[in-house]
């Protein structure tokens, strides 16, 4: 048996009194422990960091129904669309496929959810962990059981648009594409000035007119009609369509949420595809994802949500160097070894290498591809100087503190197709002066590394909707929802293992660190079943 047909012969039960089962619920009281720091300056010039440990009381309650869920694509024909239509479709039919290596079975290896396991604990007899599938430490959605949808400004069917791909093995190809020939995309919303200009020759299935207004309204529609056709619970959508450009952000045109909705009723020029589709999940409670690198979530689609206790995330799908170099950075500034130049250079020959051969586009990936080392260089402060507030360089600029050179370089090279090779070089500083150089080559296989990311970010999405917490003495604070039970927050940062630049609630930190975001997921996961988060201290295998 594949990975994908495990589930359900290992299910999960807590022996405490901290849970406890209903029909319809999993609710687990949860200390939550963290530790608050006080810097005191004292006149001889030293300063005292005084820790003063806190803890809190929550409830968390999820429900055990596992809705009858929809996913919805914007870019539904693109490279990511059309292969992870596939690779549902390969594992809900069983359809196995020949490689020159021989007969494939169909699976969702590289993703999270469906394809890693969690340490649940130990097993007293042997001593030994015990490892769960990750899906089951709570009720999650099978991605075979999801529906799919959405829409592109490429009017090609499925089939077709999978060949143009030009992603998945021929013998695959051949038994899904029966599967894929009825499944043609909605007509999406399409503002040339948002994509690159060579993307209009593809570009044959859009809304008519510039009535942004009358935009979310047809969206809006067309999520409520897929969810009545296809007799579902829930819809989540996710961006899976081109880079834009950045949105400036504008003074009363998208930096508050009425100002916003104001802008879609003008149709305001500076109003995204993107935002289009978020003002519309929004407004039907539609978990919306962008997996895309441009800023979708202004000020004001930030607040929006907020205001409708809607659930965003994103940005960017994190997957071949990005993901290495959140690993990397995190290894070699942990280990005290100061990185002082990363250089990445990308060649793809792809869809979306073509799209971002122009130049805002570019900018939009550089920005999200950016900024991933800088909470890592930032927490050492022993490593890197750290930012001086109120500072201005020499060029003008507001100091960023000290960090390491990063330069990313992305050249569309077609005859590369979706094998995006991604060359980092990480030259470092070592004790006394000396050098450490790593050269990392990365053949990505790019859709095919990040389809599965689109499994994980629905069915993550999908699962937060159904928890809600309490917090002891917190009964007058009506944020989140009245009443005894809250929904989590609108940013879903706790899905932020699988996006580049992760959104956050504003004001709080960015975490990349790929371990540290992976550690926030599992440790959730298990608060919600009453158990402590994970700390790898095996106290029994050290102490007598
Ligand atoms: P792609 O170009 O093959 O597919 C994008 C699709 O979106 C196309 O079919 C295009 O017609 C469609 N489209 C463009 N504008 C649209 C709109 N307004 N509404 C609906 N459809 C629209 O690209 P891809 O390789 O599938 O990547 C999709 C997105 O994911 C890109 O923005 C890319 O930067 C991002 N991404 C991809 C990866 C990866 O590894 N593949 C990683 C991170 C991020």
């Amino acid at each position: 048996p594949t990975a994908a047909r495990h589930e359900n012969t290992q299910t999960i039960r807590v022996n405490s009194d901290k849970v406890s089962y209903s029909d319809d619920h999993i609710t687990s009281k949860y200390e939550y422990l963290n530790t608050h720091v006080e810097q005191v300056r004292h006149d001889d010039g030293t300063t005292e960091y005084v820790a003063t440990p806190v803890q809190r009381q929550y409830k968390f309650r999820t429900e055990r129904k596992v809705p009858k869920t929809g996913l919805m694509l914007v870019g539904l024909g693109g490279n990511n669309g059309t292969t992870i239509s596939a690779i549902i479709l390969a594992n809900r039919h069983n359809i196995s496929f020949y490689n020159k290596e021989g007969l494939q079975t169909p699976n969702y290896y590289g993703s999270l959810v469906r394809a890693s396991t969690v340490r649940l604990g130990t097993d007293p007899a042997t001593g030994k962990d015990v490892y769960v599938p990750f899906s089951n430490v709570l009720p999650t959605v099978h991605p075979n059981d999801l529906v799919l949808g959405g829409w592109d400004i490429s009017s090609m069917p499925l089939d077709k648009a999978m060949a143009r791909a030009k992603v998945l093995e021929y013998d695959l190809q051949r038994q899904v594409a029966p599967y894929m020939a009825d499944m043609k995309p909605l007509p999406s919303v399409y503002y040339p000035d948002f994509i690159a200009s060579n993307q209009e020759e593809r570009a044959d299935n859009f809304l008519p007119g510039n009535d942004k207004a009358a935009h979310v309204e047809k969206i809006r529609q067309d999520i409520r009609d897929f969810k009545s056709q296809n007799g579902l619970d829930k819809v989540v959508v996710v961006w899976t369509a081109n880079t834009e450009r950045y949105s400036e952000i504008i003074p009363g045109v998208n930096d508050t949420a009425d100002n916003l909705l104001k802008s879609v009723k003008e149709s305001h020029e500076e109003v995204s595809p993107s935002t289009i589709f978020a003002v519309a999940c929004i407004l039907e409670n539609a978990p919306y994802i962008n997996g895309a690198p441009q800023n979708t979530f202004v000020p004001g689609a930030i607040e929006l949500a907020e205001r409708h206790r809607a659930f965003i995330g994103g940005d960017d799908l994190k997957t071949g160097q990005t993901k290495v170099k959140s690993v990397l950075a995190d290894f070699l500034v942990n280990a005290g070894i100061k990185p002082i130049g990363i250089s990445s250079y990308n060649h793809l020959g792809n869809n979306d290498g073509y799209n971002l051969s122009s130049q805002r586009q570019f900018r939009s990936k550089e920005i999200s591809k950016s900024s991933v080392v800088d909470d890592c260089c930032a927490a050492n402060h022993l490593l890197y100087r750290p930012a001086v507030p109120g500072k201005k360089l020499a060029d003008g600029k507001a100091d960023k503190g000290e960090h390491p050179d990063h330069t990313i370089v992305i050249k569309y090279v077609p005859s590369a197709q979706d094998s995006k090779v991604a060359m980092d070089d990480y030259t470092s500083e070592l004790c006394m002066g000396g050098r450490n150089r790593l050269y990392i080559t990365n053949i990505c296989e790019d859709s095919i590394l990040a389809s599965p990311l689109l499994i994980d970010l629905t069915i993550m999405a999908e699962l937060m909707t159904r928890i809600t917490y309490s917090l002891e003495g917190d009964e007058q604070n009506t944020r989140g929802g009245e009443g005894e039970w809250k929904s989590m927050y609108s940013v879903l940062s706790l899905l932020s293992y699988s996006l580049k630049a992760p959104v956050v609630k504003p004001g709080t930190d960015v975490v990349n660190s790929l371990n540290r975001q992976r550690a926030a997921a599992t440790n959730f996961l298990r608060a919600c079943i009453g158990l402590a988060p994970e700390s790898d201290l095996l106290l029994e295998n050290r102490l007598w």
